[in-house]
C-alpha cells in the first residue's frame, strides 16, 4: 500500500519566531486529531529546519525547500543535501515550479538534485506541472511527460522508489483556481502509467503521487478520494494550523 502525505510548503512565509510557534501549533493538532497512518510534513525554510526537527518527533516530519546540486565546495550562500539531512531533516522539494520559473531551473538541474538527495538519504518530493498556456495549448501531457522522463526516469528502480511526486499545474498555484478532482485524477492517471511504462505496474502502484495548488480543508476530501491522488502539497492553507491540520485529517 502506498504511503498517504499531506506536506505543506511554507515557501518564503514565517520569520523564526512564527515558524516555531506554527509549526508547534501543528505538531498539536496533529498529534491529538490523526487517526491513519498518513504521513504530515512540513517544508519550512531552511533557518526553521534544525529547531523543528526536534519538536516534530514522529508526528510532524520537516522536508526543506531546496537543495544545491553539488555535495560540498565554493557556492556561496547554498545549502547542500547532505547539511540538510545532518539536522535530522528527511524530505526536500525537487524542482517546484517557482524555482523552475524563477531561478530558470532546468529538468538536467533537478535530476542533480534529486541524485545528491537521495545520495544523501533524502528523499525527494519532486515536483511537475503545466503551465496555463500549456494546458490550453492541449499539450500539457507532453510537457508533463518530458518533466518525468528528464528529470527523474534516469534513476535506477531501487533509486525511484524512494521518490515522491507532486502534480501541480502552475496554473492552480497560490490562485485560488483549484484544478477539479477530474482534472487532477486525469492528470495522476497519466503520471501512473508513464511510471508504469518505465519501471512496471508494481513500482506504479507504490509511487506516492500528491496534488498541489490551491488545496484547501474544502477541496481535499473530494481531490484525495480520487484513487491515483495520495495526498496533497500545500502552500497557503499550510500557513494556518487549523486548516493544515483539517487536511491531514482528510485521511483519518
Ligand atoms: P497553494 O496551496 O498556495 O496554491 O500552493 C501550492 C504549492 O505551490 C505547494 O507547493
Amino acid at each position: 500500500m502506498r504511503k498517504k502525505i499531506v506536506a505543506g510548503n511554507w515557501k518564503m512565509n514565517t520569520d523564526y519566531a512564527e515558524g516555531i510557534s506554527l509549526f508547534s501549533e501543528i505538531v498539536n493538532i496533529v498529534r491529538d486529531e490523526k487517526k491513519g497512518d498518513q504521513l504530515a510534513i512540513i517544508c519550512a525554510p531552511f533557518i526553521h529546519l534544525n529547531s523543528l526537527s526536534k519538536l516534530g518527533g514522529d508526528v510532524v516530519k520537516i522536508g526543506a525547500q531546496n537543495c544545491h546540486q553539488k555535495e560540498s565546495g565554493a557556492f556561496t550562500g547554498e545549502i547542500s543535501a547532505k547539511m540538510i539531512k545532518s539536522i535530522g531533516c528527511e524530505y526536500v522539494i525537487v524542482g517546484h515550479s517557482e524555482r523552475r520559473q524563477y531561478f530558470a531551473e532546468s529538468d538536467a538541474l533537478l535530476a542533480d538534485k534529486t541524485n545528491i538527495a537521495l545520495a544523501n538519504g533524502l528523499t525527494p518530493i519532486f515536483c511537475i506541472g503545466e503551465t496555463l498556456d500549456e494546458r490550453n495549448n492541449g499539450n500539457f501531457f507532453e510537457i508533463l511527460k518530458g518533466q518525468l522522463e528528464n528529470g527523474l526516469f534516469h534513476l535506477s528502480p531501487e533509486d525511484f522508489a524512494k521518490v515522491v511526486i507532486a502534480y501541480e499545474p502552475v496554473w492552480a498555484i497560490g490562485t485560488g483556481l483549484t484544478a477539479t478532482a477530474a482534472q487532477a485524477q486525469e492528470v495522476h492517471e497519466f503520471i501512473r502509467a508513464e511510471v508504469a511504462g518505465k519501471y512496471g505496474e508494481a513500482a506504479a502502484e507504490e509511487t506516492s503521487i500528491l496534488y498541489g495548488g490551491s488545496c484547501t480543508p474544502k477541496n481535499a476530501p473530494e481531490l484525495f478520494a480520487q484513487k491515483d491522488i495520495d495526498g496533497g502539497l500545500i502552500g497557503g492553507a499550510s500557513l494556518k494550523s487549523r486548516d493544515f491540520a483539517d487536511i491531514v485529517k482528510t485521511f483519518n
